[in-house]
Formats: structure tokens, C-alpha cells, sequence
């Protein structure tokens, strides 16, 4: 591409467009894998050549999305709150939000190219300029001073906020670290994934593992011991010994432990001063996470896995200090600056999970420089050398100095997906990208939830 890129990109979005005529002919999609996870792009298609860019979650189906066609194709993608209001009841919590928000950030892209408008503006314009990141970093690494090496070269790459996993799967293999009712740590150790399974055994495996990982946290009898506590005290210990203090260090995946646990956890790695502690219980428990947080100055944080503002209201009523909702979890573009804006009268700051594509990325950072009390947005992905490529025409490298700048080009800002690169890394058993979706064009039920 060229530098005139920009330019030609504007141009090619329809100009003569009329909004008004514009309607939804298509939605097909590209299941990819590694970027970082699994996820499943969305393209829907007008009868005005205009393509709207979404994203079904990491880790979802594809279906989610697909099983909404019949209900929006013949639309025009323009009315985007009276189709969310239309699709809303098909998504749920976790990934089943995936389907409903992917379509809803598609709708956004669609109304931002065909009226010329950047997204961030239609939701009422600008808070900042760029969207801090922060970067996550997997903990693979056995020793905390390893780790903060891993985050000292983050901080290198220019991030200026960091997170890392802290708890029950660093010490699980450690003996005495932690009691566990027998055979249950290897549950934890399997991931029940897509395509692994062909034959009933492995299928009754699969469900097996998928089972223990489904014991919430209340329920599953596990406890850090005190030397299990030591240990991961121990790992942030040296994690700050490398990285020092001036960086906030957001930890997650404490494992499916208790509140009681939790909490001891917490209190004990207060000294090292975290940005918050994330999704310590399950975020059904608002009760819980009131005592959590008046248990601990550590802020405590959780939300990517809920779905709708209505999900976050008993949570911003319990005193936790950041939510952290995922656009391709909680609805969406629009419903993501509802809900900081619900925080924010809370007294609650948001941060905004983010594990998929440039084209997620994207969503959550017009939301982000749109909404006030945004703290930092999630990237997942500085170890994947061609994320930056998946999207064409955005500034390159998309995250630059630690930061994402939002450009006032139309919708999302991206005029195309780079189809030979998505071709290349496609989720096990898919055979293409973009194929035809015939066969949810006609699938009706009566979906009115009342009589
Ligand atoms: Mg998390």
C-alpha cells in the first residue's frame, strides 16, 4: 500500500451513498486462530458495496453471529439501536454475547461509512486523542523474575500500564502449595478446545474437563496453603524487583478459588501496589464482591464476561473500584459507553478487555476515547507479528509507543481485511473465509419473549 492509502480509502467509501436506501444483503465470516486466541471476523454486506467490519468474541462460535441473519438481512444497518433491540435477547453472558456484538459493531462501521463519520463521534466526540494500553502478559514463565523480564521488555516496546496472571496454576504443581479435594487439578490443566475430540471417549473427556472447569469458585474446595501464598507473594516480589514501581501491574487468573482465599491473596500483595486484582469470584456474586473489596485496598475489578449495562448494575452498587467490560461481550459499541458512563457515576473507573483482532481493538478504542472515565484498554497480542496486518489502512504499528490513536476516518477506520493473511490461519477444521451463509438466510422462529 501506498501513503496515499488514507486518501484512497476515503474515497472509496460510497459518497453517494443513500443511508436512507442502504439495507443488509450478506453476513459471512473468517474463523481464524492465534491472533491471539480463536475469534471469528464478520463482514456484512449492503446493496450499496459498503462492508461493515465486526468481530465475534475469542474463544465463541461463529453461530452466535450467523444465527441472527434471518432476522436483520433486507434492514437497513443505519437503525442500529432498533436492530440491537431486535437481536439483543440472543446473546448472553460470556461468549454467547459474542453473536449480538459482533453485528453491533458491524452496524456502527456501516453507519460511520455511510453517512462519513468516525464512530467516536457519533457517540458524542472526544475525550482524548490516543487510548492507553495495557499489555498482558500470559504467565509462563516459572520464576517472577522471568516474568518481569517479559514485562521490563513490554515497557521497553513503550507500554505504560502491564497485567500479568498471578495464582492458582503457578503453584498448583508445587507440593503443599494448595489443598484440592483429589483428581481436580487436572481438570484445570486440560483445555476442553474445539476440534480435539472425534471419538466418544475423547468427547466424554472433553466434557469431563469442561465440567470441572464450570465448578465455581465457592464450590470447588480449593485453598491456597500459607506457603502457596508465600510463593505467589513471592512472584510479585520479584516481578517488581525487575519492573519497579512506576508502572501499574494489573494481575489476573487467580484460579477458581474461594472469596476467603481471595481475599487472603489480596491483602498479601498489597505492598506491591496492583492496578487491580481481576475476576478473583465469579462476577454473579455482587455480595461477594463487596466484601472482597472492603476486605482489601487493592482494587478489585471484574466484568468481561457480562453482557448488557442491566448485567453491571448490582456490581457497580458493591463498591469495586474498575469494571472491565469486552465490546464483544456486553453488547457492543453503544452499550460499552452506557455502562462507563453508569460506572462513572459510581465513582468507578473502566477498563476495557480486549483479547481478538484490530478490528475489536478498533471498537473498544472509539468507545474508549469517547467515554470519561476510561482507564486503559487490553492488548493481547505483542507476540503475534502479523496482528498489525489483519487490518489495511489503519497507522502502522496500530499500537505505537504504548498507545492506540483513533483516526477520523469513516466507521472503524479500516478500509479492508487482508484476506491472504486470514487464509492462512484458519481455526482447525474451516475451510475458508467469507463463504456462503445460505443456510441461515431463512431460519425463523417466533422470537417474541412475551404473549
Ligand atoms: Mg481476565
Amino acid at each position: 500500500m501506498t501513503s496515499t492509502t488514507a486518501d484512497d480509502a476515503l474515497n472509496r467509501v460510497n459518497t453517494n451513498s443513500k443511508p436512507s436506501d442502504l439495507r443488509i444483503t450478506d453476513i459471512r465470516v473468517a474463523e481464524i486462530v492465534g491472533a491471539p486466541f480463536t475469534s471469528a471476523l464478520l463482514k456484512i454486506y449492503t446493496n450499496q458495496g459498503i462492508v461493515g467490519l465486526g468481530e465475534v468474541r475469542d474463544g465463541a462460535s461463529a453461530t452466535y453471529a450467523l444465527m441472527l441473519k434471518s432476522r436483520l438481512l433486507g434492514e437497513n444497518p443505519c437503525d442500529i439501536d432498533r436492530l440491537f433491540r431486535r437481536i439483543k435477547q440472543f446473546g448472553g453472558h460470556g461468549r454467547q454475547g459474542g453473536g449480538v456484538s459482533a453485528v453491533e459493531i458491524a452496524l456502527w462501521d456501516l453507519a460511520g461509512k455511510a453517512y462519513g463519520v468516525p464512530i467516536y463521534q457519533m457517540l458524542g466526540g472526544k475525550f482524548r486523542d490516543k487510548v492507553r494500553i495495557y499489555c498482558d502478559t500470559d504467565a509462563e514463565k516459572p520464576s517472577g523474575t522471568e516474568t518481569g523480564r517479559r514485562l521490563k521488555e513490554r515497557m521497553d516496546l513503550g507500554f505504560t500500564f502491564l497485567k500479568m496472571d498471578l495464582g492458582l496454576m503457578q503453584v498448583a504443581g508445587i507440593p503443599g502449595a494448595v489443598v484440592a479435594p483429589a483428581g481436580t487439578l487436572e481438570g484445570y490443566r486440560t483445555h476442553a478446545g474445539r476440534g480435539q475430540a472425534r471419538t466418544l471417549e475423547e468427547r466424554r473427556l472433553r466434557n469431563a474437563a469442561y465440567d470441572v472447569q464450570n465448578v465455581r469458585h465457592p464450590f470447588s474446595a480449593l485453598h491456597f496453603t500459607d506457603k502457596g501464598i508465600d510463593l505467589l507473594e513471592q512472584y510479585i516480589h520479584e516481578v517488581r524487583e525487575v519492573i519497579g514501581y512506576e508502572i501499574p501491574l494489573a494481575i489476573d487468573h487467580v484460579g477458581h478459588i474461594s472469596l476467603q482465599n481471595g481475599i487472603r491473596l489480596a491483602k498479601r500483595i498489597e505492598k506491591y501496589v496492583p492496578a487491580w486484582l481481576e475476576d478473583v469470584i465469579p462476577w454473579q456474586y455482587a455480595d461477594q464482591y463487596r466484601q472482597l473489596q472492603e476486605a482489601t485496598t487493592v482494587p478489585i475489578c471484574t466484568g468481561e464476561d457480562i453482557y448488557l449495562k442491566e448485567g453491571f448494575e448490582p456490581l457497580l452498587k458493591s463498591g469495586i473500584s474498575v469494571i472491565h467490560p469486552d465490546l464483544l461481550t456486553s453488547g457492543g459499541i453503544l452499550e460499552t459507553k452506557k455502562i462507563g458512563d453508569a460506572a462513572q457515576e459510581h465513582g468507578i473507573a473502566m477498563a476495557i478487555h480486549m483479547a481478538e483482532s484490530p478490528i475489536a481493538a478498533m471498537a473498544a478504542a472509539h468507545v474508549a476515547v469517547a467515554t470519561e472515565n476510561f482507564m486503559a484498554l487490553e492488548y493481547h497480542s505483542a507476540d503475534v507479528p502479523w496482528w498489525d496486518d489483519i487490518a489495511i489502512g489503519l497507522p502502522k504499528p496500530i499500537v505505537k509507543d504504548g498507545f492506540i490513536t483513533v483516526t477520523d476516518k469513516p466507521g472503524l477506520g479500516i478500509d479492508d481485511l487482508n484476506d491472504d493473511l486470514l487464509s492462512r490461519h484458519l481455526q482447525p477444521g474451516v475451510t475458508g473465509i467469507w463463504q456462503p451463509t445460505d443456510r441461515w438466510d431463512d431460519d425463523w422462529s417466533w422470537d417474541r419473549t412475551w404473549s
